[in-house]
């Protein structure tokens, strides 16, 4: 589990979702236990020894290195969510450039995105602090993408970390591609209403929240 944290880091970097020392993952590894990235270190360069083990109130049990700050957001969702597995954390550059507008990908657009992705915004509060985590622990509930304003996106997967890597992914892609097509100055074609509901009823079949079907989250 540790080799694979320090694998999606990288795959992060790699990909410019993380920067400087920003960005952090965590893993729960027992009901109140999380295995999670350390403060001050790149994440594309984390080694196995590197990782920390905390509870859910944040209290590192483990690691020489300390604990991620922002441990909290994630420890929300782990809390408030017990069949959240992993969540994941960075600040790719147009899904954070969307969180500085106050905007979400327009939904209906792209086919990925409507699948596996429930995203919603959230206002900004300091990263690291108890207001943030409760914020996003409450938007966590029927979402597994929240993007913070002014500050990045986090996703949680109730299957494993890549899968919550995964949402990530195809969050920030989608916005790329839709700041992409705007710019062809055509009329965007939105997959339609037939379609959509084939698309929703796959993905209640997968699982993923949704604010639409919130009785089956
Ligand atoms: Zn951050």
């Amino acid at each position: 589990m540790k080799r694979q944290i320090c694998d999606i880091g990288r795959r992060m970097w790699q990909r410019s979702y993380v920067d400087g020392n920003g960005g952090n993952l965590a893993v729960r590894v027992a009901p109140n236990l999380v295995l999670c990235t350390p403060t001050m270190v790149s994440k594309g360069f984390m080694e196995p020894s590197d990782l920390c083990l905390v509870d859910l109130d944040g209290r590192q049990l483990a690691g020489t290195g300390r604990r991620t700050s922002e441990i909290l957001m994630h420890l929300g969702i782990l809390k408030r969510q017990p069949r959240a597995q992993a969540t994941v954390h960075g600040h790719p550059p147009y899904g954070t450039a969307f969180g500085i507008a106050g905007l979400l990908p327009p939904t209906g657009l792209v086919s990925e995105y409507e699948l596996f992705v429930s995203a919603v915004i959230a206002p900004y509060h300091t990263p690291g602090t108890s207001e943030l985590g409760d914020e996003v622990a409450s938007l966590a509930q029927g979402h597994n993408t929240i993007l913070m304003a002014n500050h990045g996106v986090v996703s949680w997967s109730q299957n494993h970390l890549e899968d919550a890597y995964f949402k990530l992914e195809i969050f920030e892609a989608c916005c790329q591609t839709y700041l992409i097509a705007i710019q062809l100055n055509r009329e965007l074609s939105l997959i339609s209403g037939g379609h959509l509901q084939q698309l929703l009823e796959l993905r209640r079949r997968f699982g993923v929240p949704d604010p639409r079907m919130i009785s089956e989250v």
